[in-house]
């Protein structure tokens, strides 16, 4: 890498014969800097004569004066630049100046004599003469020509056209890619294999230049030309190719336009008259600053061309071309100033070099095929990128007592062979890898053995919660059940009492009040009730047509009949029994419930283990997960033991239904016998009553019924339960009117009216009452031992 500021230099042109000679002297140092003196006349000054002389002073690499000749300049300006292009960096060497300073005539030199050749033509002369005597690189060059005007770019190169103006030659334009390189569309690159190649190329290019060149766009004053040279050159069976470029530019001429004229302060108001040398004075003064860290490059064409020459990767000169006649003092002035500017410049050139994959492969190829040679002679063996079957063998061989032997410090020692050294890798790589995945493959089974165990107890929750619902729901049905059966008795009961006052025979009898016993229970469905109704109704004291008319003298004796009839103690105490029952059913149904919630606890207890023990596997992995955890255990046999005695109690419950439902029928049988005897005792003492009048003296007067005495004799003398009357008026009468009609035993059993010795009423339904309330209260009387008091 090259790390220089730009190369300034100076030429000043030879005067004309009536040009009037400023002041200016050249102090030429041949170790340092050269410096140019230019004196501004008094007459100059301010517009004015005055006594006040002005000197300007400018340092230069060089200071070509009047006299110095084309190849002077060539040697000490473009050579040292040539060589560097040639070397593999880029150049360029730009003439600033005003219009006729001799800018063309440095660059591409007078057409006048061969002397006169410029900085090109020598260029090109110099690279190609030096190509031919490099041998050590194969070189190729190319050439091409570009012209700058009004900020297009034109190809002076183009052989297809025949330019007749600017307008007919190819525009360039530019084009920048991510990399921020200048990539110029449509200038051709012609190739140069030769000086005689070359030098036509130029010709070319100049015949268009001048061509194109108008009055009216006035093209060689105003328009920047760059002619470029590049040089690829690579070492024969190097992979590595170097790019170098060397502008050789001729610019616009750089006089100003004074905003006031000569008047006021000497040249600080002037402007370019060229903007693209505005844009590059910017560019310049950019650069100059050190602190600046944005360069206006893309503000004119030929800024951005020449970018890498300013302020980039390439080694830049610069000659600024005098003329220093009186005219032109302010003129050479201005273009001194400027380069003084240039100079402050530094540009880092660097080697452009790049590899060809292409020249790369050949060479590796070949380096290995030397590289095998070599080591087959040191080996004496020829080897093959194939270890032999035999070779092959003995490495596994090796490879598995290296692998088997517990000792740390045992080596694998197959010999200075890469091809053994990688078997060897590789071999250990799919032995890893082969591990790896039988770890796997334990992992996974593992996994799905504990999936199995998890299944299992999903399986089992399922089966309990499910076991569970079903419980649940015998439960609800058989407290349904019992709620239905509750108001079955409630309705019977009802329709019993309907029916006892629709008959006038029963008075609400304690015997039968269900709701007393508090059966939840009752024995009685509708129809049940309704079949007892009927069997009532079969009674004949039912018979009559009273409507809602009380005999209390059969509703007496119907309740002393029961209470000495042995079956009322049967009904007793089966009523009992049943109450015992459903205290018991629903004490086991509140249990289950317990058992149940209990269940419940105790699998959210086993979950919560489960969490537990998965943390604790998480937070320590040594714990084993496998081992059985005993506090799991120990909950799992209690919801056994909770499942038995569910179990147990849930067939208990059972059992207590059928029971239940037993005893119901039980005492719906034995109230159906003690109804039947009572009717049949009813129709008898009514039989006898008609047979035996005399017996009853007077209604004061109560005679025993021997029959019935001796009928209630083989009953029960148990005391009389305490009874509950139930008012008469409760009874909704005649509500089962309908049902006495159909009881065709009715009428049969009614007894005969009119054959009583009592005052009977004439009316035999109220007569058979009376007899019948008479002999109840003789039962009665007799029971409680006031008989025929
Ligand atoms: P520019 O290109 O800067 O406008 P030119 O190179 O065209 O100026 O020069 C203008 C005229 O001066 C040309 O005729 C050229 O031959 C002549 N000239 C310029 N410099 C020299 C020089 N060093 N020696 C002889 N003639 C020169
Ligand atoms: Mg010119």
């Amino acid at each position: 890498m090259v790390k220089e500021t730009i190369r300034v230099y100076a030429r000043v042109k030879p005067l004309g014969r009536q040009q009037q000679a400023g002041i200016y002297s050249v102090d030429d140092n041949e170790k340092s800097l050269s410096s140019l003196e230019i004196i501004v006349p008094r007459d100059l000054a301010d517009g004015f004569v005055n006594n006040k002389r002005e000197s300007y002073k400018f340092k230069f690499q060089k200071i070509f004066d009047q006299e110095a000749k084309q190849d002077v300049v060539f040697d000490s300006i473009a050579k040292p630049v040539a060589e560097c292009v040639l070397a593999g960096y880029n150049g360029t060497i730009f003439a600033y100046g005003q219009t006729g300073s001799g800018k063309t005539f440095t660059i591409t030199g007078g057409a006048e004599r061969y002397s006169d050749r410029g900085i090109i033509p020598r260029t090109l002369s110099y690279i190609f003469d030096q190509l031919q005597k490099d041998s050590s690189k194969v070189y190729t060059t190319h050439v091409s020509y570009l012209e700058i005007y009004n900020e297009c770019g034109y190809d002076l190169l183009d052989p297809r056209h025949e330019a007749s103006g600017l307008e007919d030659l190819p525009k360039v334009t530019i084009m920048e890619d991510p990399d921020q390189n200048i990539h110029l569309k449509n200038l051709s690159l012609q190739q140069a294999t030769n000086e005689e190649e070359a030098l036509n190329l130029l010709f070319l290019g100049d015949t268009n230049r001048m061509i194109a060149e108008t009055p009216m766009n006035q093209a060689s004053t105003r328009s920047h030309c760059i002619f470029t040279i590049h040089i690829s050159s690579k070492e024969p069976g190097s992979a590595t190719v170097q790019h170098s470029k060397l502008h050789l530019v001729d610019l616009a001429g750089s006089e100003r336009v004074a905003k006031t004229g000569v008047g006021g302060h000497l040249l600080t108001e002037a402007k370019y008259i060229n903007l693209s040398l505005h844009y590059l004075e910017q560019v310049i003064i950019a650069l100059a600053e050190k602190k600046r860290s944005h360069i206006p490059y893309r503000n004119s064409m030929m800024t951005s061309v020449l970018r890498d020459s300013l302020g980039g990767n390439c080694l830049t000169t610069m000659i600024a071309t005098l003329s220093i006649d009186k005219r032109n003092i302010d003129e050479s002035i201005a273009t001194c100033r400027f380069a003084q500017r240039v100079a402050l410049i530094k540009n880092e050139a660097v080697l452009n070099e790049e590899i060809d994959p292409r020249l790369m492969i050949v060479q590796l190829k070949k380096e290995i095929q030397e590289l095998k040679d070599e080591l087959a002679l040191v080996t004496g063996k020829q080897r093959t990128s194939e270890l032999s079957q035999e070779e092959l063998l003995r490495l596994d061989e090796l490879l598995e007592t290296f692998l088997e032997d517990n000792d740390p410090d045992s080596t694998l020692d197959v010999g200075a062979d890469m091809r053994k050294i990688k078997y060897c890798f590789i071999h250990v790589k799919q032995l890893m890898n082969h591990s790896k995945i039988s770890d796997k493959k334990l992992l996974s089974q593992y996994i799905p053995e504990e999936k199995e165990t998890n299944k299992q107890t999903g399986e089992e929750l399922k089966k309990l919660k499910e076991l569970l619902q079903q419980r649940d729901n015998e439960i609800n049905i058989l407290v349904n059940m019992l709620k239905k059966e509750k108001k079955k008795a409630q309705d019977a009961l009802f329709q019993l009492n309907a029916a006892s006052a629709c008959s006038t025979v029963f008075e609400q009898s304690p015997s039968i009040n269900l709701e007393e016993s508090q059966s939840p229970s009752s024995c009685f469905s509708l129809k049940e009730a309704k079949d007892f109704s009927s069997s009532v109704h079969r009674l004949p004291f039912l018979s009559r047509k009273t409507g809602g008319k009380m005999s209390l003298g059969c509703q007496e004796a119907f309740e002393v009949f029961k209470q000495d009839h042995a079956d009322s103690i049967t009904i007793e105490d089966n009523k009992q029994l049943l109450k015992q029952k459903f205290a018991e059913a629903k004490c086991l149904g509140e249990k289950l419930n317990e058992v149940r919630i209990k269940i419940n606890h105790l699998k959210g207890e086993i979950t919560q283990r489960h969490v537990q023990r998965a943390a604790l596997a998480v937070s320590s992995p040594s714990e084993e997960l496998n081992t059985l955890d005993p506090v799991e255990e120990k909950l799992r046999t209690q919801i056994e033991e909770e499942k038995k005695s569910y179990k147990a109690m849930f067939n208990r419950v059972k059992g207590l239904k059928i029971e239940i439902e037993h005893l119901q029928l039980l005492i719906k049988k034995v109230k159906m016998k003690l109804q039947k005897d009572f009717e049949v005792w009813w129709s008898e003492e009514t039989i006898n009553l008609q047979e035996k009048p005399e017996m009853v003296s007077s209604p004061n007067t109560m005679t025993v019924y021997p029959q019935f005495i001796k009928s209630s004799q083989h009953l029960s003398t148990n005391s009389f339960s305490d009874t509950t009357r139930v008012s008469p008026n409760e009874d909704p009468a005649g509500k089962n009117n309908s049902i006495t009609s159909s009881n065709p035993t009715l009428k049969t059993r009614t007894p005969p009216s009119s054959s009583t010795s009592i005052p009977l009423t004439g009316d035999s339904q109220a007569d058979a009452d009376i007899l019948a309330f008479i002999k109840a209260r003789q039962n009665i009387l007799q029971k409680k031992g006031l008989g025929n008091k």
